[in-house]
C-alpha cells in the first residue's frame, strides 16, 4: 500500500473544497494539497451546474 502525505487534506471535492483548493494553493505556501471525493467525479452533488 502506497503511504501519501499531504500539509492539508480537504474532504469533498464541491465548489467548497475546489475553492478552498484554490485559495491554499494561490494564496499560502502550502505545497501539498490533498482532495477526497467519495464519488468518481468532482461537483456531482449540490455543485453540479445541472442541479
Ligand atoms: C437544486 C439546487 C439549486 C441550487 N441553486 C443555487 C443557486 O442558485 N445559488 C446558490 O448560491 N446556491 C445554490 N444551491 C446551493 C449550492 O449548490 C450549494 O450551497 C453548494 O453547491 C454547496 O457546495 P459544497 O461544496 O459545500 O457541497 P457539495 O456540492 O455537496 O459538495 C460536497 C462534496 O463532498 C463530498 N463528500 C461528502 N462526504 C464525503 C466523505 N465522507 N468523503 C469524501 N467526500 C465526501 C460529496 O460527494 C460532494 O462532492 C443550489 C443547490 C441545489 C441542490
Amino acid at each position: 500500500m502506497s503511504q501519501k502525505n499531504y500539509e492539508v487534506l480537504i474532504i469533498g471535492a464541491g465548489v467548497s473544497g475546489a475553492a478552498l483548493a484554490y485559495e491554499l494553493a494561490r494564496y499560502t505556501d502550502i505545497e501539498s494539497i490533498g482532495i477526497i471525493e467519495k464519488y468518481e467525479g468532482i461537483a456531482t452533488l449540490n455543485s453540479s451546474g445541472t442541479s
